[in-house]
């Protein structure tokens, strides 16, 4: 895929879809900022893919603090050179029905996701205006279209829906893309910590939600990185405002 030698910021990639997303951009040719909250799980993922032969970087970074975000973006520019592709992928879930949850489980989620993509993109979106290029990509879910249990995250999912096609229109112009993947069910700690709050086991769960979709499968990170390096690479410049299901179904 088209993005050799092109910088990508990934948020979150310490662990999970975000780990996997950066593995395989370093594959891909590109040199990547891992970028988490936790600053020790962003330096493994990126000395995994020094160790393979890879470009990579580690910094630490809460998505949801504007100093941490510009600081993490003036890292990138003083290493690479420049930012080409932003991966919104940080993300955290404070599950709860309706009438029990508390401002701080909605208000968490929401500063993450919504304020976090906001906020990448806004500091992001100013380097690629500058060389006329960039690809925005945002995680949204299947969850946007609602969930039981996720009022903040369902609220938090459909919005970044609203932020990539704004962004897709606001940027175009400049040679932005912006587009958005919603992953269905995806084997990580996320989905694990679900199974763990809802008090059956993982596989219970994950042949649960394997029998809900179409290809009878859950789906791993890799299906992920996958439909991000799609939207990523240099020929991908006609594809924007789009949300991609990575779900295994319709
Ligand atoms: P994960 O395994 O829990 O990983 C999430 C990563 O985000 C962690 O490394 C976490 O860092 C980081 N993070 C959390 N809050 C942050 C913050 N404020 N600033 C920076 N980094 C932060 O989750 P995942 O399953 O890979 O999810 C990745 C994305 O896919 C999320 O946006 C999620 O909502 C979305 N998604 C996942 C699924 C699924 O089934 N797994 C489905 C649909 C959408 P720490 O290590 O510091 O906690």
């Amino acid at each position: 895929m088209g993005v050799q030698n092109r910088v990508a910021v990934i948020t979150g990639a310490g662990r999970g879809i975000g780990a996997e997303t950066a593995r395989q951009f370093a594959k891909n040719g590109a040199n990547v900022v891992v970028s988490d909250a936790y600053f020790e799980m962003a330096e493994e993922t990126a000395k995994g893919i020094v160790a393979e032969g890879g470009e990579a970087i580690a910094v630490s970074c809460d998505v949801s603090v504007r100093q941490q975000v510009e600081a993490m973006f003036d890292q990138a520019v003083k290493t690479f050179g420049r930012v080409d592709i932003l991966v919104n992928n940080a993300g955290i879930i404070r599950d709860e029905l309706v009438y029990k949850m508390s401002d701080d489980e909605f208000d968490a989620v929401i500063n993450v996701h919504l304020k976090g993509t906001f906020l990448c993109a806004q500091v992001a979106q100013r380097y690629m205006v500058a060389q006329n290029y960039g690809r925005i990509i945002n995680f949204s879910s299947t969850s946007a279209l609602g969930n039981r249990g996720q009022v903040n995250y369902s609220a938090a999912k459909a919005g970044i829906q609203g932020i990539t096609k704004t962004l897709a229109i606001e940027l175009g112009r400049y040679q932005i893309t912006c587009n958005a993947v919603a992953p269905g069910f995806i084997e990580t700690d996320m989905t694990k910590a679900t199974a763990e709050r809802m008090g059956i086991s993982f596989e219970k769960f994950k042949e649960y939600a394997a029998n809900e979709n179409a290809i009878k499968r859950v789906g791993t990170p890799f299906d992920v990185a996958n439909a991000v390096l799609f939207f990523a690479s240099d020929e991908s410049s006609f594809i924007t405002g789009q949300v991609l299901y990575v779900r295994g179904g319709v």
